[in-house]
């Protein structure tokens, strides 16, 4: 195939007429306040997210439509929005009658089974601030997280709770009640109703369910009211708890019409576990709220079983993450050619920068470019995003969303930050404040917080550059932009030259502090399948790299990899990289996955 610089594209040529068909129109219509109106607000005033993603259709003819389809290792699963609706107000009702109060957190730490999706939706019915772990977290960042969100309820499973929190239980002085989920059909059933064996301070969640009524007035909460905590990545450093308020919703709301396209007779995957902000925005909230059906797989990663997915579940529209991505590229073609997906109308992708290489390999694998978008635990939604009817420039975030004022900035002399105006400058990406699912604060660390803010702007620690035509270029982390002989270097624009290399899968780069430079350009690469490390292809990669970007800014030095670092969340962790190669002290890796 044929690879420009721009893949172009127009909304006649979609197979569904896009939500947004014109940017610059819809950007000029957009108000934060007209697409509050598109919600239908609590009956007696107030805003609640439990009640705009299910209460509110179970009146109409989307109470029988499927909500969730759970994928389990050898059975399916299918929630509607009407058993949905009485699921969680039973939840809401046992949260009521174990004496847990509005505004108090609900911490739920569990797979992708039912349960998670239940005890959270109902937990924010219920008015209380829910929090979801990712279940592969180790004792230590669980009792971190619970204690600075001061968790006063935690719904487990069994063996995770024996595992994993029992016996730190005396060191979380807030917890009041565990609910316990049984694992006996997790993975199968997606969830049981088996009775969880008496395990000492303890609940059986599938016990106080069945006695629970299952209705629930939805909590009177308003806009402000806290919702969600959703903890960072740890890409750069210790994690931070970043407070949502139930306004976001409108957000969640917009974004999932603009940016993902969401039409109801849709069929959505979001890859992401509700453990990381993804999960939860994308993964829970935003297809309920336009009532689209949504595909949950409670297994890990696997090359042949997601594409098994795609094509029997005829996902419509699929949002992951690149570095899933690059794992479908290193599994080599081969296996994608065995399945076809001709329902997929539209795949997006968030987290981290999306190599052009892999947004080439999604039109010709796929049959669809892949879009990707930009945003952060803290911005709780899509803020910046390649739209279904506009051009793609692979490699490019793309263009502010309607209601998302965007600029670079940089700090200005004596305090503040300036906007840059011109184009193709690069500085810090900063969003004007006010957008609905803003962070209101981190937990514990308002000084953070407030760092994070230059008078109306809101700072995002991310440098990026805007080109003539308005669409955002990713340039790296601010922590891990190289400095070396008077360049600054982004590592993103790095590891996609050395991604366009046939046998590299992945690259992470960092700045090797240099006496002579400032700092030398240091690649770390992972080879695909069945391609072995040699010298002679270290040699090669170098040249290679040179001749893309240059004797300042290519590698000096290459090393192989078997695996990248990487958080669970899935993005390479330069500062681990850093870290093992200067001998200096890991720092906090509660995310890091397992293995690497
Ligand atoms: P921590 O803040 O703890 O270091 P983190 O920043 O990785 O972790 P998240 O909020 O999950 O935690 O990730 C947001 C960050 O991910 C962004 O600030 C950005 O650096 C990166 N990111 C997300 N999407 C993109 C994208 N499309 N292109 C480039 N980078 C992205
Ligand atoms: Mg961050």
């Amino acid at each position: 195939m044929q690879r420009s610089a721009i893949i172009h594209k127009t909304a006649a040529d979609l197979p569904v007429p896009p939500n947004l068909a014109d940017y610059a129109a819809t950007c000029a219509d957009f108000s934060w306040d007209a697409a509050r109106a598109e919600l239908a607000g609590l009956p007696g005033g107030g805003l609640n997210i439990a009640h705009e993603a299910v209460e509110r259709h179970v009146q109409g003819p989307l109470r029988d439509r499927t909500a969730f389809r759970f994928l389990g290792e050898a059975s399916v699963r299918d929630l509607s929005f009407g058993e949905l609706s009485q699921l969680t107000s039973r939840f809401a009702n046992v949260l009521q009658t174990l004496g847990v109060r509005r505004g108090e957190r609900v911490f739920v730490l569990t797979g992708r089974i039912p349960e998670l999706y239940i005890a959270v939706l109902g937990g924010l019915k219920a008015g209380c601030v829910v929090s979801p772990l990712f279940s592969a977290f180790g004792p230590e960042p669980i009792a971190t997280r619970l204690n600075i969100g001061e968790g006063a309820v935690l719904v487990t499973t069994d063996l995770l709770y024996e595992r994993k929190v029992a016996k730190l239980r005396d060191r979380l002085p807030t917890l009041r009640h565990v609910l316990l989920v049984g694992d006996d059909n997790e993975g199968d059933e997606g969830g049981s109703e088996h009775a969880v064996t008496d395990i000492a301070g303890t609940h059986d969640l599938a016990t106080l369910m069945a006695q629970a009524a299952d209705h629930f007035d939805t909590a009177a909460t308003q806009p402000e009211d806290l919702a969600l905590l959703h903890f960072t990545s740890g890409t750069t450093g210790t994690p931070k708890g970043a407070m949502h308020v139930h306004g976001a919703v409108v957000t969640h709301w917009a974004t999932g019409r603009y940016a993902l396209d969401l039409h109801p007779d849709d069929v959505f995957w979001c890859t992401a576990d509700p453990g990381w902000v993804t999960g939860t925005s994308y993964g829970i909230i935003a297809p309920l709220l336009h009532g689209v059906t949504s595909i949950v797989d409670v297994a890990e990663f696997d090359a042949e079983r997601w594409y098994r997915i795609l094509q029997q579940q005829r996902v419509t529209i699929w949002y992951t993450a690149p570095t899933a991505i690059r794992m479908l590229m290193k599994a080599g073609p081969e296996l994608a050619r065995g399945f076809s997906f001709p329902r997929l109308r539209f795949v997006a992708s968030v987290g981290e920068p999306l190599n052009p290489e892999a947004v080439w390999w999604g039109q010709e694998v796929l049959g669809k470019p892949i879009h990707d978008n930009w945003w952060q635990t803290e911005t709780g939604g899509i803020m910046i995003a390649n739209l279904p009817a506009l051009d793609i420039k692979p490699g490019s975030m793309g263009r502010p969303l309607p209601g998302v004022q965007a600029a670079i900035v940089r700090q200005r002399e004596g305090g503040g930050v300036e906007v840059v105006d011109a184009p193709d400058e690069e500085g810090e990406l900063a969003l004007r404040r006010g957008w609905p699912s803003m962070l209101r604060g981190y937990l514990n660390n308002e000084e953070r917080y407030r760092k994070c803010f230059a008078g109306d702007w809101y700072l995002t620690g991310d440098l990026a550059r805007r080109d003539a035509d308005g669409y955002y270029w990713f340039v790296g982390r601010s922590d891990d932009v190289i400095k070396s002989a008077g360049h600054l270097i982004g590592p993103f624009e790095v590891e996609s030259a050395l991604m366009e290399h046939p046998a590299v899968a992945e690259a992470g780069v960092i700045g090797k502090p240099d006496d002579m430079v400032g700092e030398v350009v240091k690649a770390f690469v992972s080879l695909k399948q069945g391609v072995e490390p040699s010298e002679a292809l270290r040699k090669e990669l170098l040249g290679h790299a040179r001749k893309k970007l240059g004797a300042a800014v290519a590698p000096k030095e290459i090393d192989f990899l078997p695996v990248l670092p990487r958080t669970r969340s899935g993005k390479i962790m330069r500062r681990l990289l850093k870290a093992r190669e200067l001998g200096l002290p890991e720092g906090d890796t509660s995310t890091l996955e397992a293995g690497a």
